[in-house]
Order: C-alpha cells, then sequence, then structure tokens
C-alpha cells in the first residue's frame, strides 16, 4: 500500500493531499534503476582489477605450464645438442678418418641459417624470445642431423668399398709356405740363374715340386693367362682393381681363363718349370698402379710378425734367383 504525500499550503495554512501521477512514478524509478545500474558496473569493474573469474585462473595456470613446458624443452634441445656435436666430433676425427674421407666442413654442417627471419610471425607472443629461441634451436638441430646421417650414409659406403677392398688387395702367399722353406728368393738384384749376370728381380721366387697349388692372393678377375717359349713360359696376370695386379709365372699349367672371377685362396694353376727358369718354382709379382712393388709387403693375414722378420731375412739372403 502507497502512503498518500501532503504538502503544506501557506495560503489556506492546510496540508493537502498531493497526486502524484504514474507518469512522475515511473521516471523517478528509472533514475534509481540507472544509478544503481551504473553504481554496479562501477564495483564490477573495481571487483575485476583485483579478482579474476575462475575462466582466467584456469587459463593463466594452463600459461604458467605451457611456459614451464617450453623451459624444458629448451633444456633439452640443448642436450641433444651436445650429443649431436659428440656424434659429429667422433664422424669428422675417426670414423672418416678411418676411411679416408674428408672432414665435413663446418660451412656444410651449419649451412642454411640466416636470411629472412622466418620467425617474425612468433614476435607477437608474450613470451616470443623464449619461443623464437626454442624454434630456431630445433631448426638447427634437425637440420645438423640431416647433414649428420647423410654422412653416415657415406662411411657406411666407404666401409663396404674397404671391405671389398680388403679382399681384392694381395694379403697371402701364392703357394702353401707354413715353415717359409719354399721361400728361394726375393725382389732386389740378383744373379740371373741362366744368363749369370745381375739383373733386378722384380718379385719372388717359391721354390716347391711340380704341381704344387698355386693360390689367387685376393679376390679378382683373371686379366692374362698365357703360355710361351721363354720368359714366364704360362702365367697367369690378376686384376685385383684397387690398382693392383699380381703374376704367377712358370707354371706347370694354369686352370683358368680370361675373363674369369677368382677368390683368395682359388686355385689358379700348378707349380712348374716352364719359361726361362732354373728349376721348379713359381715366381710372384704384385703390381700396384702398373709398376712392380716388393711382394713381400702383402703377405699380412698370412705372417705373424716373427714370421714376417724370417721371411724378409730369407729372401734378402738368396744371392741368386730362379727368374
Ligand atoms: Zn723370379
Amino acid at each position: 500500500m502507497v502512503k498518500a504525500k501532503y504538502k503544506f499550503n501557506p495560503e489556506t495554512l492546510n496540508y493537502v493531499k498531493v497526486e502524484t501521477n504514474f507518469k512522475a512514478r515511473l521516471s523517478r524509478l528509472l533514475v534509481l534503476f540507472s544509478v544503481s545500474l551504473v553504481m554496479s558496473a562501477v564495483m564490477l569493474v573495481v571487483f575485476l582489477q583485483f579478482y579474476e573469474t575462475p575462466k582466467t585462473k584456469i587459463l593463466k595456470r594452463e600459461n604458467q605450464r605451457l611456459l614451464t613446458q617450453y623451459e624444458m624443452m629448451y633444456k633439452n634441445l640443448k642436450d641433444v645438442e651436445k650429443v649431436l656435436s659428440d656424434l659429429q666430433e667422433r664422424d669428422d676425427n675417426l670414423y672418416r678418418v678411418i676411411f679416408e674421407a674428408d672432414p665435413i666442413p663446418s660451412s656444410v654442417r651449419n649451412a642454411g641459417f640466416g636470411g629472412i627471419n622466418k620467425y617474425s610471425q612468433l614476435e607477437s607472443l608474450d613470451n616470443s624470445e623464449l619461443v623464437i629461441k626454442t624454434a630456431r634451436k630445433l631448426d638447427i638441430i634437425s637440420k645438423q642431423a640431416y647433414v649428420q646421417s647423410k654422412s653416415y650414409d657415406e662411411v657406411v659406403s666407404l666401409a663396404m668399398n674397404k671391405e671389398k677392398m680388403l679382399a681384392s688387395i694381395p694379403a697371402v702367399m701364392p703357394v702353401s709356405n707354413k715353415d717359409l722353406k719354399r721361400t728361394a728368393s726375393g725382389w732386389g738384384f740378383r744373379i740371373h740363374p741362366i744368363y749369370k749376370i745381375r739383373r733386378f728381380h722384380y718379385g719372388m721366387d717359391f721354390t716347391a715340386p711340380i704341381g704344387t697349388e698355386i693360390y689367387a692372393t685376393g679376390d679378382g678377375v683373371v686379366k692374362e693367362a698365357e703360355t710361351s717359349r721363354s720368359g714366364f713360359g704360362r702365367w697367369v696376370v690378376i686384376d685385383h682393381g684397387f690398382g693392383y695386379e699380381t703374376l704367377y709365372g712358370h707354371m706347370n699349367e694354369f686352370n683358368v681363363k680370361k675373363g674369369q672371377k677368382v677368390k683368395r685362396g682359388s686355385v689358379i694353376g700348378y707349380v712348374g718349370n716352364a719359361g726361362t727358369s732354373s728349376g721348379p718354382h713359381l715366381h710372384y709379382e704384385v703390381h700396384r698402379n702398373g709398376k712392380p712393388v716388393n711382394p713381400q709387403y702383402y703377405y699380412f693375414k698370412d705372417l705373424t710378425p716373427d714370421e714376417y722378420e724370417r721371411m724378409i731375412a730369407l729372401s734378402v739372403n738368396a744371392g741368386q734367383s730362379y727368374d
């Protein structure tokens, strides 16, 4: 129930009842409403200055977690970088050295950085420095890991080639010579057994009974298998690749033909006395890049260091070759 309002009238000295119409009451109500609305808005703003809504709190917590995560990620990337740099070091100073490859220049290892700023879209972030730093580190590591893996591919193929090379290079004696008694004459000036003059002997002679097996001293392909009245009489030349060839002379017979592939240890023929020879023996030569070299360096799969010393002494002492 609305109380009635009265107003004092000085002329009649009486209180008269004030009639308030509906319009006036409505406008007063509206004013009151607006004022309280403004007041609550102001209070809300003040409130938000000091207090957070639950959603803000969640977002802030998540942001903090992400930041911590980023910091950890950056630290982990630095560890990965250390491991990678250790791999690069070993690659350049060990693996590539073993397989006779040049180290990868640092200009290649570190290529592809700088130039346009690909991280500019990250600059507007609150923690842009950390985010950009991490993104950049990840890019660098990815690139370097790629270069490193390419280098390992190369090392693997070099290793496989090396294996082939080790199987191909002459590395055993061409006849069975366990006690070295068959070592007759080696590399150097010798008296020729038939011409009786001093001549350079470009190979090593192994005395053995006619028919003794002769072995290929490394993997390769038969380049020559020839017969003639003089010189080496009946001889075989094997091309081992990698610049190496071996020659086997004065054979009684050979059982290979030109173009045939042979393995180290395959029987290629038998000891004889064919050609210019003073007795049954095998004349053996090793050629490197087209020039004869001392065969005594090419028995490394066969001889212990002691046997090697004895072999040198024996081959040097023999004053006359069998040719
Ligand atoms: Zn000889």
